[in-house]
């Protein structure tokens, strides 16, 4: 599906504008590249970085490893002490992301959890302070009851792929191939839009990124 985002040219300018990963990220971006696996652009990952600096969490969870690039990218935007858990269903791809991982030094750090999103989440008690949503874009409302579980309060949950290359906007019109990604992320887009317990705003940078802010608890003095 062709990208109908942002005009290619200011997508153009502006990955040429910001500062470029250099060193073990750039190769991960040129394996990625190479293999067809589908990383967070770098317009998203300079968003991403500044949101983790800002936010300063200590905990972060992420949904959908693939092979590890953008753990990375958070955790090194991450004071020391910070660490990542992180889901990945594909087997051969989560031994890659542990290779990566541990060639960096981060294996202390960064742990890779292998199994389906749905059901690890399930095991999961242990609050974070931000959680990154990058797996399967059809099951992202079901994701969200847990997300919105897990995160402490004044927590950032940050949604990747949710304008879905603009065919979200098509929703049941989306061809076939798409549609059902296209409604569920149209569904998920509302719900986080209009959830309570959410203040949310959607940025159509990279493939569409939502960010939403849980609330805190009221204050009894209010
Ligand atoms: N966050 C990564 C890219 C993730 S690509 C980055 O930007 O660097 C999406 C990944 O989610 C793929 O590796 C895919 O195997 C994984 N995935 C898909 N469905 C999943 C599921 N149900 N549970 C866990 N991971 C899933
Ligand atoms: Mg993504």
């Amino acid at each position: 599906m062709e990208d109908r985002i942002n005009y290619p040219e200011i997508v153009y300018f502006l990955r040429n504008t910001i500062k470029r990963e250099t060193g073990y990220l750039k190769e991960l971006e040129d394996f990625a590249l190479k293999n067809h696996i589908p990383i967070i652009q770098p317009e998203s990952a300079a968003f991403i970085k500044t949101l983790v600096m800002l936010k300063r969490p200590q905990r972060i969870l992420e949904v959908g490893t693939a092979i590890g690039y953008s753990a990375t990218i958070m955790l090194e935007a991450m004071d020391k002490s910070g660490i990542i858990d992180t889901i990945e269903i594909d087997e051969q791809i989560a031994e890659i992301a542990k290779r990566n991982i541990k060639k960096m030094g981060y294996d202390n750090r960064i742990r890779v959890i292998i199994g389906d999103a749905s059901e690890v989440l399930e095991c999961i008690n242990s609050p974070y302070d931000l959680i990154f949503l990058d797996a399967a874009k059809g099951q992202y409302c079901e994701y969200l009851e847990h997300a919105v579980r897990l995160l402490r309060p004044e927590g950032l949950l940050l949604s990747d792929n949710v304008l879905y290359k603009g065919g979200v906007v098509q929703g049941e019109n989306a061809p076939h191939k798409h549609r059902t990604i296209a409604v569920n992320l149209k569904k998920y887009l509302y719900e986080i839009c209009h959830d309570e317990r959410l203040e949310t705003s959607v940025i159509p940078i990279g493939d569409g990124m939502a960010i939403s802010l849980k609330k805190g608890e009221l204050d009894e003095k209010d």
